[in-house]
């Protein structure tokens, strides 16, 4: 039996799990759902007794767990969770076996899973961007992510880019991801088409829902296929975001001069559709300096804990793991 590390990916409403040798081999997948609506604490036991259940299909103990957690973490703690609810929880309760044990903040151990073994891999300096259901960044500095003085850094989806701009939940006025995340760009989508109904002069090429004959539910795939096929509103909406997001970008670009931007997250699953559009944009804001290329995350959903994986790795003393990994075994269909 090779050895292994436990790696776990844990979201607000899924965990992933995984058991990676030394080689980068993956042995074995799993899936659990996050317990948020039990509480913190029924979400750790979740968390034990899938890192407990992955161990034992290995048939061994692990040299190390690797964990992705939400908020605000260090090495050896998760500190804060507005998603999960957690405060201060050391990386030792969350883990039921004696073996080292580090934890990463989910995003930045995602970007740190591309630079290693994905889109990033020959880049020292870029930007991971996922956007999904929010936005946030994981900037990569000498190929390490980094979280800035107190593990607050790449919040880029509260960059304020209109000011005088719509409300975020944040609290904040304008932020990127209020126009666009995925949900953003569904939301401001359906909200518009939903008060275009009333108009006369409708022409809206998505129906109604079903659960209520005078309101819109589009998701911004359903957004992406109007743009694609020349709706006015929904291009509208998409220009908007892409607007959002050039000039975070831009500004990002200035301040610490990227190789390159990842793209990730479902909205990156546009394609050319969003890529295009955004570079264009971007190469037309920026005056004196070329603008970076965008790329496509090479990892998807799997990132955060490939990433995982490589914590583990460190935490068991190979602070180089992932470096001589065949990408061959990253197309495996247990990573997909
Ligand atoms: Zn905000």
């Amino acid at each position: 039996m090779s050895s292994f590390v436990v790696a776990l990916d844990v979201g607000g409403t899924s965990m992933k799990g995984g058991l990676v040798t030394r080689s980068g081999e993956i042995l074995r997948t799993d899936r659990r759902t996050t317990p948020r609506d039990r509480g913190p604490a029924a979400v750790i036991a979740t968390i034990r007794s899938f890192i407990d259940d992955l161990a034992a299909a290995g048939g061994g103990t692990p040299e190390g767990v690797g964990l992705a957690v939400p908020g605000l973490v260090t090495a050896e703690a998760a500190l804060y969770s507005a998603n999960i609810g957690w405060r201060d929880i050391p990386a030792t309760d969350l883990v039921p076996l004696d073996v080292p044990v580090m934890l990463g903040h989910d995003v930045r151990t995602g970007g740190l899973a591309e630079s290693v073994l994905g889109a990033g891999r020959e880049l020292s300096d870029f930007l991971f961007l996922p956007i999904g259901t929010g936005i946030a960044g994981a900037t990569i500095l000498h190929g390490e992510p980094y979280g800035g003085s107190a593990g607050w850094g790449g919040e880029i989806g509260h960059i304020p880019v209109f000011p005088e701009g719509e409300p975020c939940a944040c609290g904040q006025i304008g932020c990127l991801e209020t126009y666009a995340s995925a949900s953003a760009v569904a939301r401001r989508y359906s909200t518009r088409a939903t008060a275009a109904l009333g108009s006369p002069a409708s022409s809206l090429a998505l129906p109604s829902s079903g659960t209520s004959p005078v309101a819109v539910s589009a998701t911004a795939e359903q957004v992406a296929a109007l743009t694609a096929s020349g709706d006015p509103l929904a291009t509208e909406i998409w220009g908007e975001a892409v607007e959002a997001l050039s000039l975070a970008l831009a500004t990002y670009t200035l301040l610490l001069d990227p190789s390159a931007i990842v793209l990730g997250g479902g909205l990156a699953e546009a394609g050319t559709l969003l890529s295009d559009p955004l570079a264009e944009r971007l190469r037309q804001r920026l005056a004196f300096r070329q603008a970076p290329p965008l790329r496509q995350a090479a990892l998807g959903v799997s990132a955060g804990m490939l990433g995982a994986a490589l914590l583990g790795w460190r935490a068991a003393g190979l602070p180089d793991a992932g470096t001589t990994w065949s990408l061959d075994v990253l197309k495996s269909p247990r990573v997909a």
